[in-house]
């Protein structure tokens, strides 16, 4: 299921394109460190894209402060959007999501959330691109 995506590049492409830490987190699976990252306390409205592929994935709207130190949000801003697998790296047993475009990784989805989804979307900053609302109104 993860073969086949809109978007596919070669390892070599990805880590061309994007910054080191984008690429160890959206390629390599990795995790940046929790509250030294750059979403963690945003508050603007708008909409974050996948900042491999451009995909629109959350919106401001669902954000929250989940107190963990990463961006999280109570849902996608479409199911469409973020896909979810079984995670079973670091001795843990975690559902990851990744971008449905491009298959980068996004971070975690835990069932701690608050109503009315009772999900955690623990993404990590550097796998967002935010763009104010400001912003996006002027280029439609
Ligand atoms: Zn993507």
């Amino acid at each position: 299921m993860k073969d086949q995506f809109p978007v596919t590049k070669t390892d070599a492409e990805w880590k061309a394109e994007l910054e080191p830490l984008t690429y160890h987190v959206m390629r390599e699976h990795g995790t940046e460190p929790p509250f030294k990252n750059e979403y963690n306390r945003h508050k603007a409205k708008g909409i974050y894209f996948c900042r491999a592929c451009g995909a629109a994935l959350f919106s401001s709207e669902s954000k929250f402060e989940s107190g963990s130190g990463w961006p999280s949000f109570s849902a996608p801003i479409a199911e469409s959007s973020v896909g979810r697998e079984m995670d079973y790296r670091m001795g843990l047993v975690r559902v990851s999501i990744f971008c449905r475009r491009c298959g980068g990784h996004i971070g975690h989805v835990f069932p701690d959330g608050p109503r009315p989804t009772g999900e955690r979307h623990c993404t990590n900053s550097a796998a967002l691109k935010f763009i104010p609302a400001s912003e996006l109104q002027e280029n439609s």
